[in-house]
């Protein structure tokens, strides 16, 4: 393909608008943020230059234009994603771009799932009497019927396979779709058929309900793990709902299909479905691009309560707000919206409640309160942020009436080794690299910043050797700071002259400064928390060194709003 139609294509894309129909950007300055889509972090470091028409996470490195990102975001080709934006601004292609590597592969099975959609669909419609019955009497309408592309598979073993070969599709690739037996046979059968679409919205996966109690296999049998699909990396529904996830700000989860396709019915359409009961790190990754408040929406039976729980630790752990709603034990949401309407869901919804307060009211589960703290202190010792580690701390602490440092004893065992990884190596530089690097290029760009810098920042936020170097010098150098090449002579040391230099000539962040500082000291608070919890070890009683924490907390709290999650929604 010509290298102008690809220009063209970039040019009649603006990287602002198609950014922003994936993921939620915020505009500060002449730029846009967000929470870097492509990796998990709390603080958003993607940024979005709409005059460089470029983007650039300064968390995780990655960076690209138009094209790169339909490509990363979408795992698609090249080729594929080329296309997509043509599509998008209207332009004509011919049919020639097209890759013979391992993305073609991939199109296929793509295609492949598309088609076998449609056939499942068509079936339910044309020949799925008893299922097209049975979704009318579970109360599903026509337009979720179409609008998910609900569809059924027939009580035959070879259905999908000649239709797929029908259809030109080459029958050596079928053993790779997941969507056949070792025997060649079709995987479902006689089954009410979910296509499970990836957050851009294909379909990589199929669950299958069976139709009869009598008939054999599980309830609900899924698609396999394949080329382009992993188990538990999708979240049902969320192609969907994720611009309604994002506007209003909050997501509710739900364990199943049928549960999710009545919430959205009933006008939650901020739903998704884990997909069984227990929600993966990816899941919350994923979801986390669009809200970081998340409502726990699982059955009320002991199993789906127990597994609300534990998916609420894994999201405190990723620094999310989280919230449980316990449903009578007997109903899931499905059933408690139609026995109770819509309305007196949004209550359950609005009574929802922190992890502590729910375990600690709960009366399903079957546990006293010394099984109940003992669960959470299993959750307390599973989270590895420092912060989010500490607000659980807070929040037993205040639910049960019990002192904060009680609670914190509970979490001797992880404290003790990270105070023996201190002992020993410096924290890793790399670890410290972008946000240090950041600063520094922000100030030696704008003489503005500066002053601004200097008064926040002191020399204990560089934790790597050679940023700190860099920045005594241009605390010292303060009024030289507006001639670079004359502070240049001024240094003796080649190493920091060379440094200097390099950094007056790479690119400025698009990161704003009160981002930056934000950043900064965010981590620098996170690495003092944990030096302070480790010196409260080795010195319980020492009340001073309380004090000093609180004092910490309190700083976190004033410079980070995002760890604020009590006076959250
Ligand atoms: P229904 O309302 O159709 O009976 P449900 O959604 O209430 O189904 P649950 O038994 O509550 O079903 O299970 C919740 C979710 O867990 C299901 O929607 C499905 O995603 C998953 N699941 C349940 N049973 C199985 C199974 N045997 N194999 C795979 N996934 C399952
Ligand atoms: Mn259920």
């Amino acid at each position: 393909m010509d290298q102008h139609v690809i220009d063209e294509i970039i040019e009649r894309n603006d990287i602002v608008d198609v950014i922003s129909s994936y993921i939620p950007l915020k505009k500060t300055g002449s730029n846009f943020k967000a929470r870097c889509p492509f990796h998990d972090e709390k603080t958003a470091s993607f940024v979005v230059s709409p005059k460089k028409q470029i983007y650039k996470c300064f968390g995780c490195g990655k960076g690209g234009n138009v094209i790169t990102f339909v490509q990363e975001f979408e795992k698609i080709s090249f080729p594929e994603a080329l296309r997509k934006l043509a599509a998008r601004a209207g332009i004509t292609v011919q049919q020639t771009i097209g890759s013979k590597s391992k993305d073609s592969k991939r199109d296929l099975i793509y295609k492949i799932y598309e088609i076998a959609t449609g056939y499942f669909y068509k079936n339910l419609i044309e020949h799925g009497n008893n299922a097209l019955e049975y979704l009318i009497e579970r109360d599903i309408k026509d337009e979720t019927i179409k609008k998910f592309k609900l569809g059924f598979a027939l009580n035959s073993y070879g259905g999908l396979r000649n239709y797929l070969l029908k259809n030109d599709i080459n029958e050596k690739i079928l053993a790779t779709t997941g969507l056949f037996t070792f025997k060649n046979n079709d995987l479902f059968r006689e089954r009410i058929m979910f296509p499970i679409h990836s957050s851009s919205g294909k379909v990589v996966a199929f669950g299958g309900r069976k139709l009869y109690e009598n008939q054999s296999g599980g309830k609900y049998v899924n698609s396999p793990t394949t080329d382009i699909y992993t188990k538990g990396n999708e979240l049902y529904g969320l192609f969907d709902t994720k611009y309604t996830i994002s506007k209003k700000d909050n997501a509710l989860i739900c364990e199943g299909y049928t549960d999710f396709l009545r919430l959205y019915e009933s006008g939650f359409t901020n739903s998704v479905a884990s997909l069984g009961t227990s929600l993966t790190d990816s899941q919350i990754s994923i979801l986390s691009r669009f809200t970081e408040n998340i409502y726990m929406l699982y059955d009320g039976d002991s199993s789906g309560r127990k597994a609300a729980v534990r998916a609420a630790g894994k999201i405190l752990g990723k620094g999310l707000n989280v919230k449980i709603i316990g449903l009578p034990k007997t109903d899931d949401p499905d059933s408690y919206i139609r026995n109770n309407g819509a309305s007196s869901m949004q209550e359950m919804i609005d009574k929802a409640k922190p992890l502590a307060e729910f375990l600690k009211d709960d009366e399903v589960i079957g546990v006293d309160k010394k099984g109940k703290l003992s669960v959470l202190f299993d959750i307390l010792n599973e989270i590895e942020d420092e912060i989010a580690q500490e607000l659980l701390i807070q929040d037993i602490a205040e639910t049960f009436g019990l002192s904060e440092h009680a609670v914190s004893s509970k979490i001797r065992k992880k404290r003790r080794s990270f105070k023996k990884e201190t002992e020993g190596t410096e924290i890793s530089e790399i670890e410290h690299f972008t946000e240090e690097r950041a600063i520094i290029l922000l100030i030696i760009n704008n003489e503005l910043l500066y002053k601004k810098v200097a008064q926040e920042i002191d020399l204990s936020y560089f934790l790597t050797e050679k940023y700190r170097k860099i920045y005594k010098i241009i605390l010292e150098h303060i009024e030289d700071m507006g001639n670079i090449p004359a502070l240049i002579s001024k240094i003796d040391e080649e190493d920091t002259r060379n440094m200097l230099t390099e950094l007056s000539m790479s690119d400025i962040p698009t990161q704003t400064i009160d981002d930056a500082i934000i950043a900064l000291k965010t981590r620098k608070f996170h690495i003092d928390l944990k030096i302070i919890n480790a010196e409260i070890l080795n010195d319980p009683t020492n009340m001073d060194l309380f004090t000093k924490k609180n004092e910490l907390k309190r700083e976190i709290l004033k410079i980070n709003k995002k760890v604020v999650r009590r006076t959250l929604y």
